[in-house]
């Protein structure tokens, strides 16, 4: 993607390093990360659950290893004006999208962070991944992720970053549009498995609209470079539900899913991708996801 030299969002609020002496927290592992897993994993699992019910979309990176080993400065504020890049071009692209049917796009703030904050959802924790928060319609990202993306899960490139927030802002999108309210809605009175059938297509629609922007970035924008789908479309087969379970667990829980499998994540990002077509995204609708 082309993004140096490019304007960079005035939407970033930067609170990286601010956490202090929360850092020593026992997410926190740094490179002895690997002690204690069994603990450290059901702490996870807990963040996640608790993340869910808070209404958090977490990006749910169950990595065994842990919470996302920090980024050297200079690193970090080259990730951070790529950032800013990125959320500039989602402003442009949705900002259009919008004024095309009469309505306003309200830019959704990037919290970058550094381990833990606090949120409109409660406590942002690093080790449940990039999430998008409806009460206070802000995202949450500690820049460390992306390490965690390239080195821990082998998902690399610029557009495998710009995926990630691309998926974050498309939950803003579901939540300007009224459709995160509505399945959260649903949701409340639904056993286990069929809420967790909900929020697959809730996520796979958020993919779908990333692939949305994606589609503009490239046609309208020109920003584009060979390669960058790809790497958006390995992102997604790497943090699909059944590809994270296996890795973490060994065997996947298909009810369990929240996100959707790598097969499932990568069709409905190129169903944007290739389309441009919003209404392609309505993943509530579509009898084979
Ligand atoms: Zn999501």
């Amino acid at each position: 993607m082309r993004w140096r030299n490019r304007r960079q969002s005035g939407n970033m609020i930067d609170r990286r390093g601010s956490g202090g002496g929360m850092r020593m927290g026992g997410l926190r592992m740094g490179s002895g990360m690997r002690r204690g897993g069994g603990a450290g994993a059901l702490v996870l699992v807990a963040i996640v659950v608790v993340a869910l019910i808070m209404g958090i979309d977490p990006m749910t990176i169950l990595d065994p290893q842990g919470a996302p080993r920090p980024v050297s400065t200079a690193g970090q504020d080259e990730l951070r004006d790529f950032a800013a890049v990125v959320l500039a071009d989602t402003e442009d692209v949705w900002e259009a999208r919008f004024q095309a049917q009469g309505r306003d796009y309200t830019p959704v703030p990037i919290v970058l962070y550094t381990a833990r904050t606090t949120s409109g959802c409660g406590l942002a924790d690093s080790a449940i991944g990039p999430f998008y928060c409806p009460q206070d319609r802000r995202i949450y990202l500690d820049l460390g992720f992306f390490d965690q993306l390239e080195r821990g899960l082998g998902a690399g490139g610029d557009f495998a970053r710009a995926y990630v927030i691309g998926h974050e802002v498309g939950h803003h999108v579901q939540n300007l549009m009224g459709v995160l309210g509505a399945v959260q809605q649903r949701q409340a009175g639904l056993p286990e498995s069929e809420a967790n059938a909900l929020s697959v297509r809730l996520e796979l629609q958020a993919d779908c609209l990333a692939g949305i922007w994606s589609h503009d970035a490239e046609q309208v924008l020109g920003v584009l470079e060979p390669g960058d789908i790809e790497e958006a479309l390995g992102a997604a087969s790497r943090i699909g539900d059944d590809a994270l379970q296996q890795r973490g667990q060994g065997h996947v829980v298909p009810d369990s899913f929240t996100h959707g499998t790598s097969a499932q994540r990568m069709r409905w990002f190129r169903r944007g991708y290739d389309s441009g077509d919003i209404t392609a995204c309505d993943s509530f609708v579509a009898e084979t996801l």
